[in-house]
């Protein structure tokens, strides 16, 4: 694929930084926004294969949540639909930002600590942990091109060719040298299983005192 650049579409340049004063208080909208999307990717692909839309075989559904200390690395992977370079464009770059973009519009108006609960921030909650996201995703749909998307906190964003061989998508937060989370893994574990303990979809933890532990 060409690669392709840009800057996302928002009128607030604060977002992020407004995103990141919520981490301490709301620290778990992150695992509950980027799994739950996870869980709806390997849901999606379920569906068209229960309603015989498509032939392939799949492996059963997982997520796996990878907390790399050295790395300084989220990684939250499913082996749901996956995107392309369409979709991410679609989905990503152009609406994702539009909740978020409502809340902020609601922050400025409402100083309220509670607000942030009545809002799904969605994916770019990825921005409270982490001063730069990439996605890595390949669809589900045949002949379409593996992508990887990186975004910063400035809100300019890459797309190019990605490295993944099956459909699904990661999503890749690297952590700041701040984040609570570099060395606890125990409490991100903790996150997880409160959150999606029945979940249907299998969910496996790794980290270095956690080797795929499965959580649900
Ligand atoms: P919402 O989930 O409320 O639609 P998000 O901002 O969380 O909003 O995500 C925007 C869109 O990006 C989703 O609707 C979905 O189409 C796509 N998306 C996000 N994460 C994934 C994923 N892991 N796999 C496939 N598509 C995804």
């Amino acid at each position: 694929m060409n690669k392709q650049s840009g800057f996302l579409s928002i009128e607030s340049k604060n977002i992020f930084s407004i995103l990141k004063k919520w981490l301490y208080t709301e620290q778990d909208i992150v695992f509950r926004e980027l799994i739950s999307n996870a869980s709806d990717a390997i849901e999606k692909l379920k569906a068209l294969q229960e309603a015989g839309k498509i032939d392939g075989e799949y492996p059963t559904g997982e997520i796996t949540i990878t907390l790399d200390p050295e790395e300084k690395r989220i990684i939250i992977s499913d082996n749901g639909i996956g995107m392309t370079e369409e979709e991410i464009d679609q989905y990503i770059n152009q609406i994702a930002f539009s909740g978020a973009a409502d809340f902020i519009n609601q922050y400025s108006e409402n100083q309220s600590n509670s607000i942030i609960g009545h809002f799904g921030v969605g994916f770019y909650s990825a921005f409270m942990l982490a001063d730069h996201v990439a996605i890595e995703t390949k669809s589900y749909q045949e002949n379409m091109a593996a992508v990887r998307w990186d975004c910063n906190s400035d809100m300019s964003y890459q797309m190019t060719t990605g490295s993944r061989t099956s459909q699904g998508t990661d999503v890749i937060l690297y952590l700041n040298d701040s984040n609570p989370y570099v060395e606890k893994a125990g409490s991100v574990y903790d996150i997880i299983k409160r959150y999606f303990m029945f979940l249907k979809t299998e969910i496996y933890f790794n980290a270095p005192d956690f080797k795929n532990v499965m959580v649900n």
